[in-house]
């Protein structure tokens, strides 16, 4: 690439179905090097393969990357000066470059039917060898423009024979590209097929498409996942024959699943105890419905950083970064050239981590329409208060109310367990005591009920094992949990008291 190009890349998905994680990882790569680098990012839609479509899917995409908070700044719904973005759109720019590689004997047209293709790969197979490809030797025995004499050609072209166009390889031709991650590639034309570039349904393939677009929409640096590697030389090769500058190159590492058994694929679904997708998806066929991130409670920015560390690092031993952040310290030269391991597990960590960030008031916020699920309604201040005194034991939002129910509600049952085992014949009146003295806290804050607390204790020679498991009992029915004093001060002095007879006349 020239210099002082204004960068401009693409992410350009096929809508096949949903977008899966390790899409959203390949156009989040792309959004930070524009970002990183002042230029432009792109969303193209390479919808040629008409039977592939699935209805839903684009939009699906568009609402992945907005969520995620990448939204193209070229695309579909943006509009801009290289559209239009679908190359269903596009299909009357093709041919001409297609008739062009032509002209130049660098393509010819092939007439062998489907049944022909699949009697010589049959052949093949019974003379061993399992991968028949039509290229440099097998295309002279094949009915093609290379074969047959000119005017029969003509004449099927003029009859409307359906036909495809292939590129022409040369044989023993070694292509070379420097891949900013792979370093030099090399792959030897020998090993490679003639690919079908334009097809019988007057349609490109994904080759010849994807390079006209990259050229076209002017793409300085085609970003995307490794699978595309042994496409790269034949794109090459095409930018060659064209005579057109090629884009830089990055392929970037495969996503794992987390034994590290192969790529992480869209049809693991849910299967592996884990969402594959961004948002939830239901399939339009079959209406299955496969879970997604946005929908189990991640935050998008959460969602983003783990994704960024899948195959990159800022190299230092900073793990949190923002969007801006990961802008600024981004890198292709930093993205490893390993699999990277999934691992859900870390997933939940950054969500946390996020969670634990937010003041009291915005998590408040945001646990509010989960509670208007459940038809509570609670001033600002005190739900705040409860987001604070959880916030350590939540993942999601949605825990900040699961681990906190009893705030809620006084009517919950007691943990049978701690009952089983906590509550003595002397429980009773230990807990009349403590009621007693909480009675005369004026001012119910969590230092004095603790003090009252511990001054107890002292004075009736009591260990904390004896009063501390039934007072949580009393409190919040359960075994375990954040502190006493600050639950006390947040539910106030009635509502302590009331809880700790409700306890001793139940447990009577
Ligand atoms: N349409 C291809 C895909 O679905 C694009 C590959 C590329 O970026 O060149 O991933």
């Amino acid at each position: 690439m020239s210099d002082n190009k204004r960068v401009r890349v693409r992410f350009a998905p096929s809508p096949t179905g949903p977008l899966h994680m390790g899409g959203v990882r390949t156009a989040l790569y792309n959004y930070l090097f524009a970002k990183k680098h002042g230029g432009d990012f792109l969303l193209r839609v390479e919808d040629t393969d008409q039977t592939r479509f699935v209805k839903g899917a684009e939009e699906y995409i568009m609402e992945a990357l907005d969520w995620s908070g990448i939204s193209p700044d070229e695309g579909i719904a943006q509009g801009g000066e290289y559209g239009p973005y679908r190359q269903s759109e596009r299909k009357p720019m093709y041919r001409q470059y297609a008739d062009q590689l032509i002209a130049s004997d660098h393509a010819y047209y092939a007439f062998d039917t489907s049944e022909e293709l699949t009697r010589m790969r049959d052949l093949a197979k019974e003379s061993g060898s399992a991968n028949w490809q039509y290229n440099h030797i097998t295309r002279s025995t094949m009915r093609n423009s290379l074969t047959l004499p000119a005017d029969e050609v003509e004449k099927l072209l003029a009859d409307g024979t359906p036909y495809v166009i292939r590129i022409k390889l040369p044989r023993n031709h070694e292509v070379k590209f420097e891949d900013r991650i792979r370093g030099w590639v090399a792959v030897n034309t020998n090993n490679m097929d003639d690919k079908v570039l334009f097809k019988s349904d007057g349609m490109p393939t994904y080759h010849l498409a994807n390079i006209v677009d990259d050229h076209l929409m002017e793409i300085t640096h085609v970003i995307r996942g490794e699978e595309w590697l042994p496409s790269a030389p034949l794109h090459v090769l095409l930018y060659e024959y064209l005579g057109w500058e090629a884009p830089e190159f990055a392929h970037l590492p495969l996503l794992l699943k987390p034994d590290g058994n192969g790529k992480l694929s869209k049809r693991d679904g849910d299967r592996l105890g884990f969402p594959v997708f961004p948002l939830e998806w239901t399939n339009p066929e079959t209406n299955e419905v496969s879970s997604g991130y946005r929908e189990k409670g991640f935050y998008a920015e959460s969602f983003v950083n783990m994704l960024a560390f899948l195959g990159w690092n800022p190299g230092d031993n900073r793990e949190i970064l923002s969007l801006e952040e990961l802008i600024d310290a981004f890198s292709l030269e930093k993205v490893g050239k390993a699999g990277s391991k999934f691992d859900f597990e870390k997933a939940k960590w950054y969500n946390e981590q996020y969670l634990r960030a937010n003041s009291n008031e915005t998590l408040a916020a945001q646990l509010k329409p989960v509670l208007a699920e459940h038809n509570i309604e609670i001033s600002d201040d005190r739900l705040a208060a409860i987001c604070g005194l959880v916030k350590e034991r939540a993942i999601f939002v949605r825990d900040l109310y699961e681990k906190s129910t009893y705030m809620f509600a006084s009517d919950f049952e007691y943990d049978e367990k701690t009952m089983r085992k906590k509550w003595k014949d002397d429980s009773a009146e230990i807990l009349t005591e403590l009621k007693g003295r909480l009675e005369g806290v004026e001012d119910f804050s969590e230092a004095n009920t603790e003090a009252t607390f511990k001054g107890m204790l002292e004075e009736k020679g009591l260990g904390f094992g004896k009063v501390g498991p039934i007072f949580r009992l009393a409190l919040t029915g359960l075994g375990m949990g954040p502190s006493l004093f600050e639950i006390s001060e947040i539910l106030g002095r009635e509502e302590v008291l009331n809880r700790i007879d409700r306890l001793i006349a139940t447990a009577a």
